[in-house]
C-alpha cells in the first residue's frame, strides 16, 4: 500500500488550532489584550466594530516588535515568553503558547503596526489566511496596534455558531472587564461602534470597580486582605446590601489570571451564609496569589478552570477570609452605612434588593443581623416605616414555622378541579405574601409574587407580539441613567419597550428620557425598575428564548407585586381570576409553582 500520511499545510494546521483558541470575537479580545499586557503597556485601547464581526483592534503603548519579530509572531509556536521546558513552571506572562496570533491570522485579515520606542519607523504587516499580503513601513506611535477584520470570513460554520449580536457584545465586554479588573494600574479604553463604553484611568482596584460597575458601590465594598506563607488573598467584596439576584459580578483571579471555579465560588457564598438570600449572589473581585508550582496552569488556553495541589486548604482559607471581612462589617454596620440613609430609604420601595425586603433575603437573614439592621434603622425614620419593619421581622420570624406544611401532590392537578367554592368564601392572605383560597375539595395556596409574574408575563408577551402601543404621556419626563456597557443593548430594547407602554428615548451617551409609561403604572422607581429589567434581560440572553419572551419575563419579574404587599379581598380575587385565565397558570415564567393544592384528604392525613 502506498503512503497516505502527509503533513498538513501550515495554514490548515493554524485553522485547526484556531478552532480551539478562537471561538468567538471575545476570544480575540482576550488574546490581544493579554498580549498588550505582556508587552508591558500602560495604556490599552480596545476598538470594536459591529460586535466584533467587522473589527477588533487593540492598540497599546508597550514595547513593540522588531521587524523580524513582527513577521515571526504570526508563526505557530512563535513566542517570546518561554524558551525551555522549565520556564513552563514559572510563567509570569498571560500567554506563552505562541498560538494566538497564528490562529487569528488564519481566520481573518490582520493588520499589524508595531514600533519599539528606540526605532523611528514602524513596521506594517497585513496578513490574511496565514499569508502575508503586504509588508512595509509606516509612521506610528511606539507600541503595537493589531486590527483583526472580518473574523471567521473563511469559516462559515463558526460564523453560524455565533450567538446574537448582544450576546457576543456581552462576552466581549466580559473579557474586557476581566482584564481591566486584573490590571487597575493600566489605563484602558473600550470603544464600540464609535461609542466610548469605558475610559478607565489608572488607579486603585476600588476606583477600577467603580469605573466598571455602579458608582453606587462606593461605600459598599469591603476590603479583604489576608496573607500566609501559602496563600495571599486580597480584593474587595460587596456588603450584603448589594447582593443581586443575577450572577455575573463575581470575579476570582489566581496569580492575576481570571479563573472560573465553582469550588471557590462556593466557599465565598458559604461565608455570606444567611447574610444574603438563598437566591442572591454577592459581588466580589478577589485575587489569590500563590506559588505557581502549586497550581496547574498548563490548562487549555480557553478554559479557565484551575487545579490546586491542596484544594481544601484554599477553600477553607478563602471562606475564613471572607467571613473575617464580613464580620468586621456586621460588627459595625453603623460605620459602614453612615452616609447611606437615603439608600436604605429608597430600598424600602425596592423590596427585591433592600435590607428590609420581604423576599427570601430577609426571611433567611439571621436574627442578630436583623436586629442590627433594626437598630441602625430606628431613630432615623418615622413611625410609619418602623411599623413596616416590625411587621416584616415578625413575619420573618414566624414564617418558617407556618410554611413547613408537608408538600401536597400537585403533579396531576387540573384547572377544572379549581373552581372557587360555591359558597364564594373570601380568599385570605397570610404574611402579606400568600393567598389561601378555599375550593370544593380543599384549598390552594397561591404565591402572590409568582402568580402575578405569570399573569403579567402572558400579558406582556401578548402586547409584544401584537405590537399595539399603550403609552400614557408623563407630565414631567424623567431621565434614566444606564450603565455604559449596557447602553447599546438598552437602546435596542426601546422599540419593544414602547410596545409595553414605555416611551423611552436616547438623550445621548448613557442618558435616556422617559416620556411615557404604561397606563396605571407606578413611576416612583423607574430607574430601579429599568436597571433590574436590563440586568434580568442580559442574564437571560444566554437562555434559548426569544427576545420578546426574554423581555416579557424580565418585565414581569420587575413589575409583579412582591411578597409583603398587603392585598385587598378584591385584589386577591382579581389575582386568582386572572391567574386561572392564563394559558399556563401552573408555573411562573421561570418554572416555579404559582400555587399548591391541598385536598381535604391531605389535611385529614396530617391528623391521623
Ligand atoms: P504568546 O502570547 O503565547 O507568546 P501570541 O501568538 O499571542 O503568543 O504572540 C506571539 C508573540 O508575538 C508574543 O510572544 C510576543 O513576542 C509577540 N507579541 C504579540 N502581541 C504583542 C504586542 N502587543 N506587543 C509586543 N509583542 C507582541
Ligand atoms: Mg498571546
Amino acid at each position: 500500500m502506498s503512503d497516505i500520511i502527509n503533513l498538513l499545510p501550515e495554514a490548515i494546521a493554524n485553522q485547526i488550532a484556531a478552532g480551539e483558541v478562537i471561538q468567538r470575537p471575545a476570544s480575540v479580545v482576550k488574546e490581544l489584550m493579554e498580549n498588550a499586557i505582556d508587552a508591558e503597556a500602560t495604556h490599552i485601547t480596545l476598538v470594536v466594530k459591529n460586535y466584533g464581526k467587522s473589527l477588533i483592534q487593540v492598540i497599546d503603548n508597550g514595547k513593540g516588535m522588531s521587524e523580524t519579530d513582527a513577521r515571526m509572531c504570526f508563526e505557530r509556536h512563535a513566542t517570546s515568553k518561554i524558551r525551555e521546558a522549565k520556564d513552563l513552571f514559572a510563567i509570569k506572562t498571560m500567554g506563552f503558547r505562541g498560538e494566538a496570533l497564528a490562529s487569528i491570522a488564519s481566520i481573518a485579515e490582520v493588520e499589524l503596526k508595531t514600533r519599539p520606542a528606540d526605532i523611528e519607523v514602524a513596521n506594517l504587516i497585513t496578513i490574511k489566511t496565514s499569508e502575508i499580503i503586504e509588508q512595509s513601513y509606516c509612521q506610528a506611535e511606539a507600541g503595537t496596534s493589531i486590527a483583526v477584520k472580518n473574523l471567521f470570513f473563511n469559516v462559515p460554520a463558526r460564523r453560524k455558531f455565533l450567538k446574537t449580536d448582544s450576546v457576543e457584545l456581552k462576552y466581549i465586554t466580559e473579557e474586557f472587564k476581566r482584564v481591566a479588573l486584573a490590571y487597575p494600574e493600566i489605563r484602558f479604553k473600550f470603544i464600540h461602534n464609535d461609542n466610548e463604553i469605558y475610559n478607565l484611568l489608572s488607579g486603585s482596584l476600588k476606583k477600577r470597580i467603580l469605573g466598571l460597575f455602579r458608582k453606587t458601590y462606593e461605600q459598599k465594598l469591603l476590603r479583604v486582605d489576608e496573607d500566609t506563607d501559602v496563600l495571599k488573598i486580597s480584593g474587595l467584596i460587596g456588603n450584603p446590601v448589594i447582593a443581586r439576584k443575577q450572577k455575573g459580578e463575581q470575579y476570582i483571579f489566581v496569580n492575576n489570571r481570571y479563573v472560573k471555579s465553582h469550588y471557590l465560588n462556593h466557599a465565598i457564598r458559604g461565608a455570606y451564609d444567611t447574610l444574603i438570600g438563598e437566591d442572591q449572589y454577592p459581588f466580589y473581585v478577589l485575587f489569590l496569589d500563590l506559588d505557581p508550582s502549586t497550581i496547574d496552569i498548563n490548562v487549555h488556553p480557553t478554559k479557565q478552570e484551575i487545579k490546586f495541589d491542596d484544594e481544601r486548604l484554599i477553600y477553607n482559607y478563602l471562606k475564613v477570609s471572607i467571613k473575617h471581612a464580613l464580620g468586621r462589617y456586621s460588627l459595625s454596620p453603623k460605620l459602614d452605612f453612615e452616609n447611606e440613609n437615603s439608600e436604605i430609604r429608597s430600598n424600602i420601595h425596592r423590596p427585591n434588593n433592600g435590607p428590609f425586603s420581604n423576599s427570601l433575603a430577609s426571611r433567611t437573614r439571621s436574627a442578630p443581623v436583623m436586629r442590627q439592621w433594626q437598630s441602625l434603622y430606628k431613630g432615623q425614620e418615622g413611625a410609619e416605616l418602623q411599623k413596616e419593619l416590625d411587621n416584616d421581622s415578625s413575619d420573618f420570624q414566624r414564617s418558617s414555622e407556618v410554611l413547613t406544611v408537608p408538600s401536597a401532590a400537585t403533579g396531576d392537578l387540573l384547572v377544572e378541579t379549581l373552581p372557587l367554592d360555591a359558597e364564594e368564601k373570601e380568599p385570605y392572605q397570610i404574611h402579606n405574601s400568600y393567598v389561601i383560597v378555599q375550593i370544593k375539595n380543599g384549598f390552594f395556596i397561591l404565591n402572590q409574587y409568582l402568580a402575578h409574574q405569570r399573569i403579567l408575563f402572558e400579558k406582556y408577551l401578548k402586547s409584544l407580539n401584537e405590537s399595539e402601543e399603550l403609552t400614557q404621556k408623563q407630565l414631567f419626563p424623567t431621565s434614566l441613567q444606564i450603565a455604559k456597557d449596557k447602553v447599546e443593548i438598552f437602546s435596542e430594547l426601546t422599540s419593544e419597550l414602547k410596545k409595553l407602554g414605555f416611551d423611552i428615548q436616547s438623550f445621548g451617551g448613557d442618558t435616556f428620557v422617559v416620556h411615557g409609561i404604561p397606563a396605571g403604572f407606578n413611576n416612583s422607581n423607574l430607574q430601579g425598575l429599568m436597571e433590574m429589567l436590563l440586568d434580568q434581560y442580559i442574564s437571560n440572553l444566554d437562555l434559548d428564548i426569544s427576545k420578546n419572551e426574554n423581555l416579557a419575563r424580565a418585565m414581569a419579574q420587575g413589575a409583579a407585586i412582591k411578597k409583603g404587599k398587603k392585598l385587598s379581598v378584591e385584589e386577591m380575587r382579581t389575582l386568582v381570576d386572572e391567574l386561572f385565565a392564563c394559558e399556563n397558570p401552573y408555573t411562573s415564567p421561570i418554572g416555579k409553582k404559582c400555587f399548591v393544592n391541598y385536598e381535604l384528604e391531605d389535611l385529614e392525613k396530617l391528623f391521623s
